[in-house]
Parts: structure tokens; sequence; C-alpha cells
């Protein structure tokens, strides 16, 4: 079984429009998007306009249509004509746009016309990026074990039909290879991607992209000090557990910003001695989704090619039963020196992340940002439609949640106020790992990590409570959702990333 999913070829075109009769029988099938406003009179300047205002005109009968779909001309070409808002939210057209790719039925259709109608530039735009992303995450391979394998999807070719609608193809089609390889590796059995599996696909994931590949094993970690992450990997069978760090260089560019991706990967989650019922424990292997997550995010901006330094450190572990796993009432010195007191096995991602986030901080970066499927309680506050997210800055909340919006991958923003850390005091440590009861789990998780964060580095942590949803969410059609990449890619895009002043930090150190 491959470990890392093959490198897709789908091809992307532009055609410059509109997109005629004659035109569409050049296709196996097409998607078109109208705005839901102005419908009835779209539809009419439409290919096969007739047909449409006249299977328009049915559907309304029982409420507004969301789409139309029909097989038009001597070829019988099946196209789904998909209404969005001209205003609708990100979320919202993502959402309609993988509705239409439902519609238009299982693979294959080898080359499909992506197209809008009757949009301004700006607008369709919009759609048809969405159009786009959705497309690619509909048709992406994904692992399978079958005897008798079923006929991948066979999208080779999306050809979009523009006027004047511009779409950054590349940076789409960056983000959607960061989010497969993230659904990839999360949806691998546990079997497959044991610790040991995890490091060689990392290894050869560097190797292809030309990323510098070193890994922290157990004896490494041990010589460091770093009991926080070694107390979690005590009753794994074999010695794999580590903690990986890739490196990303620009092309070029010196004193560039430094972005550090961290990410929690805890092959399978039995929840250790205080063991996970049957249903919790479940889907367990998904436990490693945070750290594929920022994986994913490292390939999709190194594709881009940011001109930024990014380190990506994935903590790589189970969290296993035996007679050795970790207790109840321990206390651990974490690789900071911070004296942990346990309380509860199954709080095991902190425990990792706490000692990946000093060797993260370390290196003194611009910005750290982790990703963990964290707590339960960030689920009961959000559901799966939302990730929480936290952070030091809390001046950038806004920022933190608008890039949510405008990627469709939503994130909320929770409070940091220290006055929760009294929740968290112990007797005998410097620090106890959760409290007893889960009230506000996420937030005090949250405030536990970040003691592992000195205060001058600016860091953001997602809990990904959406990282899986039953029916996929927004435009990703698959349980295990990849959440993350997407929103990574826009939030670096409301310019959070810059150089710190270095020296000025310092100065003021000295003072
Ligand atoms: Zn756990």
């Amino acid at each position: 079984m491959e470990l890392l999913p093959a490198e897709r070829n789908v091809r992307i075109l532009e055609q410059r429009g509109p997109l005629t009769e004659q035109a569409l029988q050049r296709f196996d099938a097409a998607i078109i998007g109208c705005p839901e406003e102005s419908a009835e009179s779209t539809l009419r300047s439409l290919p096969h306009g007739q047909l449409w205002q006249k299977l328009y005109r049915e559907a309304r009968k029982s409420g507004t249509p969301k789409h139309l779909s029909a097989r038009v001309g001597t070829a019988a070409t099946p196209v789904v004509v998909l209404f969005v808002k001209t205003e609708s939210s990100p979320f919202d057209r993502l959402t309609r746009a993988a509705r239409a790719w439902k519609e238009l039925g299982p693979p294959p259709k080898a080359s499909v016309a992506l197209a809008v109608h009757d949009f301004t530039a700006e607008h369709g735009a919009l759609v048809l990026e969405s159009l786009l992303a959705a497309g690619l995450a509909w048709s992406a391979p994904l692992p399978q074990f079958k005897s008798t394998k079923s006929d991948p999807p066979k999208v080779v070719k999306l050809t979009l039909v523009v006027e004047d609608a511009k779409v950054d193809i590349e940076r789409t089609r960056a983000i959607d290879s960061g989010n497969h390889l993230a659904r990839w590796l999360t949806m691998l059995p546990p079997n497959v991607l044991d610790t040991l599996a995890y490091r060689r696909a990392l290894q050869t994931l560097a190797r292809r992209h030309g990323w510098q590949f070193t890994f922290h094993n157990d004896a490494a970690l041990r010589r460091a000090g770093a009991g926080a992450f070694l107390a979690v990997t005590r009753a794994n069978i074999h010695r794999g557990a580590g903690i990986a760090r890739l490196r990303y260089r620009p092309p070029r560019g010196r004193n560039v910003p430094r972005l550090a991706l961290v990410g929690k990967g805890i092959c399978f989650d039995t929840g250790g001695i205080n063991l996970k019922t049957h249903k919790s424990m479940y889907h367990m292997h998904e436990d490693m989704q945070g750290s594929a997550v920022a994986v994913g995010t490292l390939l999709a901006l190194a594709k881009m090619q940011v001109p930024y330094e990014i380190d990506c450190w994935v903590a790589i572990t189970e969290n296993q039963i035996g007679a050795r796993a970790y207790r109840p009432q321990e206390v651990v010195r974490a690789l900071n020196g911070t004296t942990i007191q346990v309380a509860h096995s199954d709080a095991e991602g902190r425990m990792v992340l706490a000692d990946t986030l000093t060797l993260a901080a370390r290196e003194n970066p611009d910005l750290i940002i982790d990703y963990a499927t964290l707590t339960g309680a960030c689920v009961n506050a959000l559901t799966e439609r939302f990730s929480g997210a936290f952070t030091n800055r809390p001046e950038w909340n806004e920022r933190i949640e608008r890039a949510g919006r405008k990627s469709g991958e939503r994130v909320w923003p929770f409070p940091m106020d220290e006055d929760f850390d009294s929740e968290l005091e112990s007797q005998i440590a410097d620090v106890l790992q959760c409290t007893p009861d889960s009230k506000g789990d996420h937030i005090l998780a949250a405030r536990f990590l970040n003691r592992f964060v000195p205060p001058e580095i600016p860091w953001i942590h997602l809990d990904l409570s959406s990282s899986s949803r039953s029916g996929g969410l927004a435009h990703i059609p698959t349980e295990i959702t990849g959440f993350g990449v997407r929103y990574t890619v826009y939030l670096l895009e409301e310019d959070i990333l810059s150089p710190r002043s270095r020296s000025a930090g310092k100065m003021r150190a000295r003072r």
C-alpha cells in the first residue's frame, strides 16, 4: 500500500467564453454557475436555454431550485446548472459547488467544463474557484484496500470557461494537494500508518519536495529531557515515536520571515490507562490529523513557493495501554523544565504538543501555528462545523476569524485570559495536565499549551473540531475533512507573518 498519494495529473485549462451549445459538445460534462436572484432571465441566454427555463418552472413548484440537471445536445452531455446567491458566503458557495459535483453523478467524467454566467468578474471568479476546489476534492483518489479495485474517479481535465473572471488556478491546486495529502494520511488504517511508517512517509515526502528532514527519536528526546512527550510513548510496542522536522526554504531571500507549523500525530489513541470506550475509540486512527494538516499546509505553501521559511514539526506516537503506560498522578518534567502532574492519560495531545512547541520555539520563529484534534469540549462548543482558534495575540482575533469566513473553513476564537490558569493549579507540580471534569477543556488545554510558547513568539492554536464530519463539510465530500490547509493559506494572506524585530527584543531583555 502506498503511504502517500500519487501526484495528481489533472489538467486545468482556461478557455475564453461564453459557453455555447457547440462548445459544450466538446466536453464530457459541464457545471454552469448562475446568480440565484436572476435565475429565470439568466437561463434564457444559456446554451439550451429553453430547456433550462422549462425545467426551472417545473422545479419552482416545490420551492426555490438550488440546481437543475439534464442531458443536453446530440451527445446527451450531462450538465448541472447551479444557482448561487451573488452575496453568498464562501462556505455556502463551496457547499453548493460540492452539491453540483455530486449531482453530476459518479465518475468517470474525464473532461469537465466549469463556467459562470451573468456574474460580475469578481463574483464569477469566486464561484469558479469554488467549483474548481470542489471538483478537485471530489475527484481525489483515496486509500483503497478492496481486493477488487473499483474504478477511481477519472477527472483528467477541467476547463474553466471564463469571460473576464480571473482565478488563481495554481493556488487552488496547491491547497488541494495539501488537503488531499492530509485526508489520505488520516484515512490510512492504524496498522498501515504506524509510527515507523509515518516517519518513512515524511522522509519520502521530504525527498520528493527537496525539504530537509530530521528526526528526534526516543533516545534523542530522552537525552534532551522531553518528559512530557516520552510519558505518552511509554506503552508503545515499538520505539518508533519521535518528533520529525521538515524544513522548507524559499527559492531566494535572506532575512525572510520564519513560520513554524506544529501538529499532533497520535497514530492511534486508545486513551491509555484511562481507556476509551468502544465508540470513543472507533475513529482514533484519525488522531494524527492535526499533524497531517500541518504537513499538508507545508506542501500547499511550498507548491506556492511562498517567500518565507517554514519548519514543520510533527509529533508522532501512539497512546497505548500497557503495563508501562503513564498513569494519573505521575509527575513528569517537560523539555522546558515545567513539571506536570498527570490527571488523565487520554489528555495525551497536550503532553506531546508541550515538548514539540518547546522545540519549535527554540528556533525563535516569527509565528507558530499548531493543529490538533485536541478536545471533545471544542466539538461540544462548536459542533463539527467550526474549529476553535486560540492565540497569545488577542488583537488578531478579528483577522483569525475573517480568514475562516473567506476560506470557507470557519474558525471561532475562544478566550485565553490568564485567570483560567488557576483551574490548572497543582499542589505538587508546576501545572496540572487537565481538570478531572471536562468543563471548558478546550480553553484549559490552550492555557496549558501557552506555558510552552514564550510570550514574545506570536502563536495560534487550532483545535480541529471540524476534522471529521459525517457527510463532509463545505467542498470536501468525505467524512475526514483535512480542515486547516485552506484556512491557513488564507490566514497567512491576512498579513500576520512578519519578521519580529529580534534585536529590539534582545535590548528589552537586557534592560
Ligand atoms: Zn486522547
